[in-house]
């Protein structure tokens, strides 16, 4: 057995495990960001549901607002795609809805 070769095989080996247990810890930080988006948006849909359910709310222009804020966030608030991320840039249908 060539004990150079081993040597460098697991050099090599130890190199990539590094390597992948930094893209791990990246992954866990992605993966809180979006647990924590996540629950803000669940936070937000209940309470422009909430304020649909009750027609004629007072708070509707806090409401208005915060689809806005969610619009400009990248997030599509038209009732097409409501919540998907906007990847093509504007969106007609949620340009409409805010302006209308
Ligand atoms: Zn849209």
């Amino acid at each position: 057995m060539d004990k150079q070769s081993l040597f460098v095989q697991v050099a090599n080996l130890e190199e990539r495990i590094g390597e992948l247990y930094v893209e791990l810890g990246a992954l866990k930080q992605k993966i809180v960001e979006l647990l924590e988006e996540n629950q803000r948006l669940l936070r937000e849909n209940e309470f422009l549901s909430e304020s649909l359910k009750a027609g004629g709310n007072p708070d509707i222009g806090v409401g208005m607002g915060n689809l806005k804020r969610i619009y400009d966030e990248g997030f599509h608030i038209c009732s097409m795609r409501y919540g998907s991320l906007r990847t093509e840039g504007e969106c007609l249908f949620c340009l409409s809805f805010i302006n209308r």
